[in-house]
């Protein structure tokens, strides 16, 4: 099955070249690009783009992918018409990078319903570890480890769960490390208007242990600390310290 339409020509410049671009403009790809580019909104590696799909194209563009890997199937001379194994990859990685691995780029953010902070609850507390389910944009290999989240609430709470929720949510895109951390603490920010966020992403780069220098034990720890937890030391320091006793635990 393709994903692209009958190609004619409309009198202008070579068949060939009318019949190419037609073929081009046909995918469901191509529209949503041209759509995105007319707003004007971002559509890097690691940006959602749910609000600006039309019914129906997320179908549309999981044939479309298919197609495409079965391309890069081809292209890497395995014999997917005779392999059993392989014959039906192109269709799975299709299904697995939109609607699972990279689910937080065509779908909408889980449901958060935040509340009014009525009891003026204003002690720092931390969720984690929470499991970083990532890719690296350079490589498309797993980024696996995990994160934690203080908060210092504000004038709203959210649930314990929803920042899980939430972290998979933003973790299931293609990502640099350093910049997953910034987008997650911008989303969190903008649920639940904390006094203070810190938050800490401890994670295995599957391109350094599988491939590259191939480093089984290294990992890549990076933070960020917004709010409070930027401007008063002390809360920072209590940050960090209570994700060491959660760290601690996991040992136990
Ligand atoms: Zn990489």
């Amino acid at each position: 099955m393709t994903s692209t339409l009958p190609v004619s020509t409309n009198g202008n410049g070579s068949a060939s070249q009318n019949a190419k671009l037609s073929a081009l403009q046909s995918r469901v790809s191509d529209r949503i690009r041209a759509r995105l580019r007319e707003r004007d909104v971002s559509f890097l590696a690691n940006d959602n783009v749910a609000d600006h799909l039309l019914p129906g194209e997320l179908d549309a563009l999981q044939v479309e992918v298919a197609d495409r890997v079965r391309d890069l199937l081809h292209s890497l001379v395995i014999d997917i018409e005779n392999d059993h194994n392989t014959a039906e990859t192109a269709e799975r990685v299709a299904k697995m990078y939109l609607h699972e691995v990279f689910k937080g780029r065509y779908h909408q953010q889980p449901k958060v319903a935040s509340f009014p902070n009525v009891k003026r609850l204003d002690e720092i507390y931390t969720v984690g570890p929470i499991t970083v389910r990532s890719a690296c944009s350079h490589h498309l290999v797993p980024i696996m480890g995990n994160c934690w989240i203080g908060i210092k609430p504000g004038e709203r709470v959210i649930g314990l769960s929803k920042f899980t929720r939430v972290a998979d949510w933003v973790f299931s895109r293609p990502h640099i490390q350093e910049e997953a951390v910034m987008i997650l603490a911008d989303e969190i920010e903008r649920l639940c208007e904390p006094q203070g966020l810190g938050i800490i992403i401890k994670a295995q780069h599957y391109c350094m242990k599988w491939r590259g220098v191939k480093e089984p034990q290294t990992s890549m720890v990076n933070s960020v600390v917004r709010g409070d937890f930027r401007h008063d030391p002390s809360l920072k320091q209590e940050f960090f310290e209570l994700v060491r006793q959660q760290e601690a635990l996991l040992s136990t």
